[in-house]
Formats: structure tokens, sequence, C-alpha cells
């Protein structure tokens, strides 16, 4: 079986480094917030070419503590996309604050243009969490031109998106801060849950950095109502001597397997989006296409041919039912689009391991398809 993601072929290739990773932190005595998360702060912060980078528990921590940061509050509105992983829209709720929820394009990406509709119409919106869904960066152009015409504070979440460039530039470089997550299933994927928060306002930073650890401004004395969210050493330090040295070489392979996926997949009955105009994608996922009442036949037929496939994500955000007891907005333009591409979606595998023939299998399988 060709998985959508493969831990056992990850952990035969790490294996080694981890376990001896394990063996020194063990032997070092100190497990949160020590050398090992400083240290992998400061690598992460060069890798994205950010000043700053401060490790969490979550990547849902990381929103929510970038929205507190930014002066967020209960009641505010924060402009969001209704397809990403749910807890883009949880960190907005958890604050008691109100998403407003804007279509999306052909790609399943926030739609900038309808963005700035909404808030040309809606002048209370003051912040904007647009997703870099799938790996593929948003055009960061305008993304830049809305946080200026309209001086609100954008927050990027790039849990999916480490590594992917529009026109040559990182995403999380044109939002005052900037969210990631290394869930494992990332692609920077730790052995647990973590995240890290990026930007580079100093100030912003160092905010932060005090709401990460029970709002602590020096030892035992707590300024503002903060956290428990601090990344593990044990972490932190499997994040920077055993993945990120690796990264750049995971993305090479992602975005190789994705070529072969847009150059070999032709069937009619199954649309392959690739990546959008200027997107320069990591490829967390493989988005691909068909009938919305095809879809779990396709997936059920793509299981007999032994391919795992997914689904991100079957029900728009709105619509889920958690969303029914709190307050949320759609704009007037609707979410019809998104809610179609929610339908319709299938991800297809694309991570690191996947070897050649693994590859060939899933076109072949993808090509012989009949709806
Ligand atoms: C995974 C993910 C998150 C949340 O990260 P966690 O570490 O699971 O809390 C947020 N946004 C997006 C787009 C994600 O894919």
């Amino acid at each position: 079986m060709i998985l959508l993601n493969d831990f056992g072929r990850q952990w035969s290739e790490i294996c080694e480094e981890a376990t001896a990773t394990f063996r020194q932190i063990g032997e070092s005595g100190w497990y949160i917030l020590g050398r090992e998360v400083q240290q992998f702060e400061k690598e992460l912060a060069e890798y994205w070419g950010l000043p700053r980078a401060i490790g969490v528990a979550s990547g849902l921590d990381a929103i929510e503590i970038c929205l507190r940061t930014l002066g967020c509050k209960a009641g505010d509105k924060v402009l969001t996309t209704p397809i990403s992983a749910f807890a883009t829209t949880l960190a907005i709720l958890k604050i008691g604050a109100m998403p407003v929820f804007t279509d999306t394009d052909q790609f399943g990406l926030v739609d900038l243009d309808a963005a700035r509709d909404t808030l040309q119409h809606d002048p209370t919106i003051r912040w904007f969490i647009p997703v870099h869904l799938y790996g593929h960066a948003l055009d960061l152009g305008k993304l830049r031109a809305l946080q200026e015409d309209f001086e609100i504070a954008i927050i990027e979440d790039c849990a999916q998106s480490v590594g992917a460039r529009s026109a040559g530039l990182r995403t999380g470089c044109v939002g005052r801060m900037a969210a990631t997550s290394f869930y494992p299933t990332k692609n920077l994927g730790a052995m647990g849950d973590g995240g890290a928060i990026l930007t580079a306002n100093a100030e912003c930073a160092d905010h932060a950095q005090v709401l990460r650890d029970y709002g602590q401004t020096a030892k035992y004395q707590h300024d503002v109502i903060g956290y428990n969210s601090r990344l593990d050493e044990l972490q932190a330090a499997l994040l920077r001597r055993v993945s990120l040295p690796r990264l750049d070489r995971w993305t090479a392979r992602r975005r190789h397997i994705a070529a072969s996926y847009i150059a070999g997949i032709n069937n009619q009955a199954v649309r392959v989006p690739g990546p959008p105009p200027g997107s320069e994608s990591c490829w967390h996922l493989f988005p691909v296409i068909v009938e919305p009442e095809c879809k779990l036949g396709f997936m059920q037929y793509m299981k007999t041919r032994g391919v795992g496939t997914g689904e991100h994500y079957p029900i728009a955000i709105p619509d889920q039912r958690a969303c029914g007891d709190v307050s949320i907005e759609i704009t007037r333009a609707g979410i019809e689009r998104a809610r179609r591409f929610c339908r319709s979606q299938v991800s297809l595998p694309v991570h690191p391991y996947l070897s050649n023939e693994d590859v060939a299998t899933v076109v072949e399988a993808v090509n012989d398809w009949k709806a």
C-alpha cells in the first residue's frame, strides 16, 4: 500500500540519529526551554530569512499568540478562509473574536481579490489570516498591498508552506507575523506537537515570547495573562538535528513528484490544479479535483489500486457544527466556490519517501480510472 504519509519509511531513515538525540537530551537533564530550543529558534529563523523565531506548543497556539500579540481581542473581526485545517479558525474563536469567511479561488486558496472587496466594505476588520494551503504560496505582492492599503495586521498561516516562495520571497515574510506547525505530517514535522511564530518585528517577538511562558517577563513576575505553550527540548533537538538539515532535500523530492504527477496525469475526469501562478510550492499536499458525486468512488477505487488518498478538507469551516454555536460571518458574496471545492478535492500521496515506482503506480491508477 502506498500511504498518504509513511512514518515507517521515515523512521528507517532517521532512527539512529533520532535515538542518539533522545539519549543526549535525556543525559542533559534539561527538558523545557533550554539550549536546544534557543538554538533551533536561531536556525529556523536563519532558514526562513526572518530575524526571530519563537517555539511554541502547536500551530494552533502559534496563531492564537500572534493574534493576542497584535492586539486582537473578544468581539474583534478577523478575516480568514473557509478552507484550511480547523485550527486556523479555532485560534480566532478561542480568544472570542469573530471569524469572517471570504471565498476561495480555483486552487482552493483564499481569493485575495474577494478579500480586498470584503475589506473595502467592512472597515471594522483589522486582522487577516491567509493560509498558504497545500504548500502553495499566495501572491505575496497582493498580500502586501492589502496590508498597506487597509492598514490591517496580517498573520500568515504557514503551517503547510515551509520552504514555499512567491516571486522569490518566502511565505511568512510579508505579514506582521507568521505561524507554522511541526505536527508530524507537516513538511518539517516533529515526533509530537510543536509550532513556531516568525516575525521581523522585535517588539512582537518579545511579547509572543512572554505570552508562551505564562506571561512571565522575569522569573515569577507575571505582567500579562499568558499560556503554557512551550516547545520541548526534545522536539526542538529532533527538529534541529534530524529534520531541518534534511528539509531542502525532502522539499526537492516533493517538487519532483508533483512535477511527475502534473506531467503524467491525463484523465478527463480528474482535474490537476497545479501550482497557482507565481508560486514555487513546497507541495505539502497534492490536490486533485473530481466531480463531487464521484469523490468517494474515486477514493475507494484508488485504495483497490493500492494507493491511499485523503481529503483536505471535506467540510468548509463555517459549515462545521462547532461554528453553529458561535458568532461567525460569511461575506456577502458567499462561499459557494469553497463549498464545491470541499466536495470535490482529493489528496494524492506526495511525501518524500515515495519511490519512482510508487509515483508511476499512482499516475497509472489515476489514468485508468473511469468516473
Ligand atoms: C496543521 C495546521 C494548523 C495547526 O497546527 P497544529 O500544530 O496541529 O496545531 C494550522 N493551520 C494549518 C493550515 C495547518 O495545516
